[in-house]
């Protein structure tokens, strides 16, 4: 089914489930983390604070409160550090773990944010690579597959990567 790939603030969508760039505390940070408490009020930090955190590559799901969304699945991307540090199996991991955990629940549509390409540093075009592969990986257990970019360079970069493969 249909990738599609805008331009919002992922807070906003109404889709079974939004992706959280999270941190691995899973309480709350700057960025789309911040955005995300902030828009889905403060039960989800009393939530999360039962999860016991999250290890870099997994995942946790949590209702997604006051969001349009039905849920939030937390992912905690790799900090780039050069490239030698596993960076790119994490970041797979993430996605892939984040698929897997939406599959158990039963989410037909899920919308990410670019995992780790804010303060963590991970480089934008090979991020979006990594990201449509696993999207296009399992387009076919979705209705819809949503890449929220934040900015118009973001969508632009994701378009022509998507185009070109
Ligand atoms: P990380 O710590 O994993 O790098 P960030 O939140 O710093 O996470 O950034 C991840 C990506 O999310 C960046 O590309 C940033 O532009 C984007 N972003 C920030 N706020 C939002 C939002 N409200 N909706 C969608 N994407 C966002």
């Amino acid at each position: 089914m249909p990738i599609a790939i805008i331009k919002s603030d992922i807070t906003t969508l109404a889709v079974d489930a939004i992706v959280n760039a999270a941190n691995n505390s899973l309480l709350g940070g700057g960025g789309v983390d911040g955005a995300i408490h902030h828009a889905a009020g403060p039960d989800l930090f009393a939530y999360n604070r039962t999860l016991g955190g999250c290890p870099t590559g997994e995942a946790r799901i949590s209702p997604g409160f006051n969001l349009p969304a039905k849920w939030i699945i937390h992912t905690v991307g790799p900090v780039w550090q050069g490239g030698d540090a596993g960076e790119a199996v994490l970041l797979q991991a993430c996605y892939v773990n984040s698929f897997t955990l939406a599959l158990e629940y039963e989410i037909e549509s899920i919308a990410f944010p670019g995992i780790s390409t804010g303060v963590y540093g991970y480089p934008k075009q090979a991020a979006a690579w990594i990201a449509l592969s696993a999207m296009r990986e399992f387009d076919p257990h979705f209705k819809i597959i949503t890449a929220c970019c934040f900015s118009e360079a973001d969508r632009r970069l994701y378009e022509d990567i998507f185009t070109a493969r």
